[in-house]
C-alpha cells in the first residue's frame, strides 16, 4: 500500500478532525501518500480529492465538525454509483480508503470492498455510541459533556423556580447519550428507548420527588423513548395528571453534535487513526478500529454493523437507586 484516502462520512461529530489528523500524520510519518476526500462517498463518486501533507492538519485538533465536510449519498447506494468511486480510485492511485462515520458509512464500505476487493477499514465517529465493539466512539464523550452542562444550566432556573423539566435529548434508537448524561447531571427519571417503564412510573416518581422536598426536577427523554409522547405531550401529560407541577420543555437539539471535542476524545482520535493506518499497512482490511478496557482493538465491520450496542443495566441501576 503506498497511498491511502480518508473521508469522513453520514453525521458529523466531534472529534472527527483529530482522527482526520492522526491518519494523515501516521501516512506522512510511515512515508505513504495520503488524500483527502471531500464530503464522504458523494466526494469520492466525483473525485474531490486533495493530496495532503503533515501541515495540512495544523490547529484542527480543537475543532469540532469536520474539515473535509460530509454528506449523505444515495447515489453510493447504488452498483453504479460505487462503480464510479472504484473508477475515481483507480484513476488517483489510490490503494485503500478510511472511513471516518457510523453504521451507513460502514456498511457502505463493506459493500465496496466485497465488490471491488478495495482495502477499507472504519472509524466510529458518532454521537451516540451505539457501535457494537468498541466501547466509545468519537464524539460521545464530548456530546455527553454538552449536555450535562446544558442541564446544569437548565438545573439553575428549574430550582429557582420549582419546575419541572422535560429535556430532549438525541437518540432515536439508543438511550447512550440520555443515561450518561443524565446520571452524570443527577436527573430524576431518563426516558430511553431501550426500556418502558410505562406514564404511570413517571409519575409515582415525580409524585416522590416533590413529596421528599426537592426543589426542580429534571427528566431527560431521549428521541426515540418508549412512552409514545414527545416531550411537549409528555408536558401536557403531567400538567393534567399531576398539576402540582409547573412544566417547561428544552429541546438540546444539535448543540450536541457540536464543538471542541473534549481530550478524551481527541485522545481516543488519534489513537484510532494510528491504529486504521496500522492495519491497513498490515494488509488488513473490513475492519473498525474499537476500543475494549482502555486498549484499542479490530473489530469485524461486519460485526460492528450487525447490531446496536446495548444499554448498560449497571448505569441503569445506579441511576435508579441515585434517583431515590
Ligand atoms: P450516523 O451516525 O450519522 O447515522 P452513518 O455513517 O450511519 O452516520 P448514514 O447516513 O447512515 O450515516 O450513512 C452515510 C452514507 O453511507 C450514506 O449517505 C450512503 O452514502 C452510505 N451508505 C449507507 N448505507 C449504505 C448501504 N446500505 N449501501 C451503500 N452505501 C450506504
Amino acid at each position: 500500500i503506498k497511498k491511502i484516502a480518508v473521508l469522513t462520512s453520514g453525521g458529523d461529530s466531534p472529534g472527527m478532525n483529530a482522527a482526520i489528523r492522526s491518519v494523515v500524520r501516521t501516512c506522512a510519518y510511515m512515508e505513504l501518500e495520503c488524500v483527502a476526500i471531500y464530503r464522504g462517498y458523494q466526494g469520492m463518486i466525483e473525485g474531490d480529492f486533495k493530496e495532503m501533507d503533515a501541515r495540512s492538519v495544523n490547529n484542527i485538533i480543537n475543532k469540532g465538525g469536520t474539515v473535509l465536510k460530509s454528506a449523505r449519498c444515495e447515489e453510493f447506494r447504488t452498483k453504479e454509483g460505487r462503480q464510479k468511486a472504484y473508477e475515481q480510485l483507480r484513476k488517483h492511485n489510490i490503494d485503500a480508503f478510511v472511513v471516518i462515520g457510523g453504521n451507513g458509512s460502514f456498511t457502505g464500505a463493506l459493500l465496496f470492498n466485497k465488490e471491488f476487493g478495495f482495502p477499507v477499514i472504519g472509524i466510529p465517529g458518532t454521537i451516540d455510541n451505539d457501535i457494537l465493539g468498541t466501547s466509545y466512539t468519537i464524539g460521545f464523550d464530548t456530546a455527553i459533556n454538552t449536555v450535562v452542562e446544558a442541564i446544569d444550566k437548565i438545573r439553575d432556573t428549574a430550582s429557582s423556580h420549582n419546575r419541572l423539566f422535560f429535556v430532549e435529548v438525541m437518540g432515536r434508537d439508543v438511550g447512550h447519550i440520555a443515561l450518561n448524561a443524565g446520571v452524570g447531571a443527577g436527573a430524576e427519571e431518563i426516558l430511553i428507548p431501550e426500556q418502558n417503564l410505562g406514564l404511570e412510573r413517571l409519575l409515582d416518581s415525580l409524585k416522590r420527588s416533590k413529596k421528599s422536598g426537592k426543589s426542580s426536577s429534571i427528566v431527560i427523554v431521549a428521541e426515540g423513548d418508549k412512552t409514545g409522547k414527545n416531550v411537549f405531550e409528555l408536558k401536557e401529560y403531567v400538567e393534567e395528571h399531576l398539576p402540582i407541577y409547573d412544566v417547561r420543555v428544552s429541546v438540546l437539539g444539535h448543540i450536541q453534535r457540536g464543538g471542541s471535542p473534549t481530550c478524551f476524545d481527541r485522545v481516543l482520535a488519534s489513537r484510532m487513526g494510528v491504529k486504521a493506518v496500522e492495519a491497513l499497512r498490515q494488509g488488513k482490511s473490513n475492519y473498525m478500529v474499537g476500543i475494549r478496557d482502555t486498549k484499542l482493538v479490530l473489530v469485524p465491520i461486519e460485526e460492528a454493523i450487525s447490531a446496536h450496542t446495548a444499554i448498560d443495566e449497571e448505569l441503569i441501576r445506579v441511576s435508579d437507586i441515585m434517583t431515590t
